[in-house]
């Protein structure tokens, strides 16, 4: 009985290598990333983003309009009933405000409460906002949401529920520190729990051209945030986070300074955004290189308010070079 148990679970392992093999092409992400080239010209620190163009997409829209197999989903505010596209909407739109006050050129995929153009079906809207951003050029493309956490799961921490996530496309390496800077802050900012940055191979993520973060700020279905999420200013301080952790990517991955006082003043926020910045900024760095079943795996350091902690990070192995880069991403679980 032992011997076949062996034999049996070595075949599943072996249906599981081959079956994620088999997927592995198809998480990919469609493009190569546009890597997002500091500004040409001297650097100016009071507007950091100018010459930047970035893309905010607030997910969902026009709930209730139409039928299913066009409606692109979203959940609803387990209280208030309010729909996941009319809070999304709001934080893109403090959002657009702040990144403007940082200098930059900003561009949405809505601005009301609509679908994204014409499309005849769910993948259709969805790679409507993908191609809006690479047909605007984009330096970066954000995806805004709220989701709807499951409770009903092994292993669920109550505690755990009201939490904030990224999302990049699987082996988007360069979205990866961009990513990480902003669920960081958004955690800061609002006191959630920091899930980090998953790999997930959504259509808006793997169309997009340029650096790509979808954005799960915090849980429709905690009562008490669903109350939160209906208020403007928590909406306003989910979009001044989201803003500090794009400049504190450009701060530790490209090395600018912000002057982030002067960009967003005291006045205009409860929150000092130099404080806030500097306790949310994540810069990681590669511990050491190992090899894992032909993977060659980079364990990296990463440092949240100076403290250090390790993660894994595996790259890809000299033979899949030729494609866009790997990663199984085990990391930014910032307990
Ligand atoms: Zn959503």
């Amino acid at each position: 009985m032992k011997k076949g148990r062996i034999i049996l679970t070595g075949l599943g392992v072996l249906a599981l290598v081959i079956a994620s093999a088999c997927v592995r092409g198809a998480l990919y992400p469609k493009y190569p990333k546009k890597a997002w080239q500091p500004t040409a010209g001297p650097w100016n620190a009071r507007a950091p983003l100018a010459g930047a163009t970035l893309c905010i997409d607030p997910g969902h829209g026009g709930e209730g309009r139409f039928p299913k197999e066009v409606y692109t989903g979203g959940t609803k505010g387990v209280v208030s009933g309010q729909t996941e596209g009319a809070v999304n909407l709001r934080v893109a739109q403090y959002l657009q405000q702040d990144l403007r006050l940082a200098g930059a050129k900003v561009e949405m995929t809505r601005t009301e409460d609509v679908r994204c153009g014409q499309a005849p079906d769910r993948h259709a809207e969805l790679l409507c906002r993908s191609d809006f951003s690479n047909a605007k050029n984009c330096d970066v493309f954000i995806s805004i949401h709220h989701d709807f956490t499951p409770t009903d799961i092994p292993g669920f921490r109550p505690e755990r529920l009201r939490a904030s996530r990224a999302y990049i496309a699987p082996g988007d390496e360069l979205s990866l520190p961009l990513a990480q800077n902003i669920v960081s802050a958004l955690s800061q900012g609002l006191g959630t729990f920091n899930k980090g940055v998953m790999p997930s191979s959504l259509v808006v993520l793997k169309n997009a051209r340029m650096l790509a973060v979808l954005v799960e700020v915090s849980p429709l279905n905690d009562p008490e945030e669903d109350q939160r999420l209906s208020r403007p200013e928590y909406n306003q301080k989910a979009a001044r986070a989201i803003a500090l952790g794009v400049l504190n990517y450009l701060r530790v991955a490209q090395s600018r300074d912000i002057a982030f006082r002067e960009v967003f003043p005291p006045s205009s926020s409860e929150l000092d955004s130099q404080v806030a910045a500097d306790e949310s900024y994540v810069r990681a760095g590669l511990e050491k290189r190992w090899t894992f079943s032909g993977l060659e795996c980079d364990e990296v350091l990463y440092g949240i308010r100076g403290e250090i902690r390790q993660r894994r990070f595996l790259r890809p192995s000299s033979r899949f070079r030729e494609e866009p880069a790997f990663a199984l991403i085990d990391l930014v679980h910032c307990e």
